[in-house]
């Protein structure tokens, strides 16, 4: 649920006013806070977090036939940017305590052909990044961090956005934070995979030309590849910079929420809190996912998260893995058992609610209609 204030509100009216709708000045400030934000030296603000993934892949020279590593247990763009490519996803299963793609077993799903690993920082606790890294040098590939729940999430005391070869952050409506419809920004400590990402987000339009050829007037513009329109615009930008502003006390308040949760919860019967934030980790605390062991109760997931609805409570469920999708099933012939611990967590995850505004009531709510339900639905 994204938290909207007065100030995004009149930051966008402002903006109307000014008339400079397309991208310009607003975006450029909003580039800067994030780059003074997560500390990383380059920030190019996109239309999305599928955008960031999709030229990361291509400044980092994916091309048909390589492959990419991704974990199954993520969100629909991840695997398609890489299809978009000519690539291959390869699924790996994922940790059954961090939701994160088992670091170890990346190793054995690189052939020659891979290219590049994807990590997703699940619910914006970070993932094993030291070993990621280490596989990565190793191999040679590139590391393309899937951050879209991980916006001010920290690795071992390092900002994510700072460790990847690239690493891509979501500001669609229901994440983090918005920059009104949706919206995305891509960090990289690399000068010239800024410069190439920038490039491809302007249609291949070489923002050098406007300098160097100042001299033929201001239409002049040069393709040097053939890009995308994948940039950010102003009026987006205008929601994100009074947003990006908001970061702590918005972080602060998810933090409140996942510990008033967790320790409330932990003394339920059937029910799991997983994940937890690790030593040395500052989770984004996107989602607050449980388990419902429901083999131990007269109730499946399914009707348990309909019973919360009767109560008044919203849930949802992260994620569909990709392999259990007709698409993906099909073109690849996945099967459910492929990935143990995807196909368990899908089975049994709930994601609760959390936002900003939610108060210490409304999570007692929530945590008192589960004890409700599980009581009642005993064995
Ligand atoms: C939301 C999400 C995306 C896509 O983000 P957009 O900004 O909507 O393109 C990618 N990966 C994950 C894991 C997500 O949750």
């Amino acid at each position: 649920m994204p938290t909207i204030e007065e100030d995004e509100i009149r930051s966008v009216i402002e903006t109307l006013k000014t008339g400079w709708l397309a991208k310009g000045p607003k975006t450029f400030e909003f580039e800067k806070k994030i780059a003074d934000f997560t500390g990383a030296p380059h920030a190019i603000a996109l239309n999305s977090c599928t955008a960031a993934l999709h030229l990361s892949l291509i400044a980092k020279g994916i091309v048909p036939g390589d492959e990419v590593i991704i974990p199954t247990y993520t969100f629909a763009a991840t695997a398609n940017v890489v299809i978009h490519q000519g690539a291959k996803p390869v699924l790996v299963d994922i940790n059954l305590d961090d939701f994160c793609i088992i670091s170890e077993a990346i190793e054995n799903s690189i052939t020659p052909k891979t290219k590049a690993i994807i990590p997703v920082h699940f619910a914006g606790n970070p993932c094993n990044m030291d070993l990621i890294m280490k596989i990565a040098d190793n191999h040679n590939l590139a590391v393309i961090e899937d951050a879209a729940h991980a916006f001010g999430a920290k690795y071992k005391g390092r900002m994510i956005g700072t460790i990847g070869n690239t690493t891509c952050f979501s500001f669609y409506v229901t994440k983090n934070i918005t920059t009104g419809g949706g919206g995305g920004v891509v960090t990289t400590d690399s000068d010239d995979l800024a410069k190439e990402l920038r490039t491809l987000s302007m249609h291949g339009i070489n923002s050098d030309a406007w300098n160097r050829y100042s001299d033929r007037g201001s239409w002049y513009y040069e393709v040097v590849n053939a890009g995308y329109e994948y940039y950010m615009n102003d009026l987006q930008a205008s929601v994100g910079n009074t947003q990006v502003d908001k970061i702590e006390r918005f972080q602060k308040s998810r933090e409140n929420i996942a510990k008033l949760y967790t320790e409330e919860l932990e003394k339920v019967t059937n029910i799991v809190v997983v994940p937890q934030e690790k030593e040395g980790m500052r989770s984004a605390w996107h989602l607050f996912p449980i388990l419902l062991l429901h083999e131990k109760l007269n109730i499946d997931r399914n009707r348990f998260t309909e019973a919360l609805k009767t109560e008044k409570i919203g849930s949802s469920v992260h994620f569909i893995p990709i392999h259990i999708h007709p698409y993906y099933r099909g073109k690849y012939g996945y099967r459910k058992d492929d990935f143990p611990n995807a196909q368990y967590i899908f089975e049994h995850e709930i994601s609760l609610p959390i936002y900003p505004k939610m108060t210490q009531d409304d999570v007692l709510d929530v945590v008192l209609a589960i004890k409700k339900l599980v009581e009642y639905f005993k064995k």
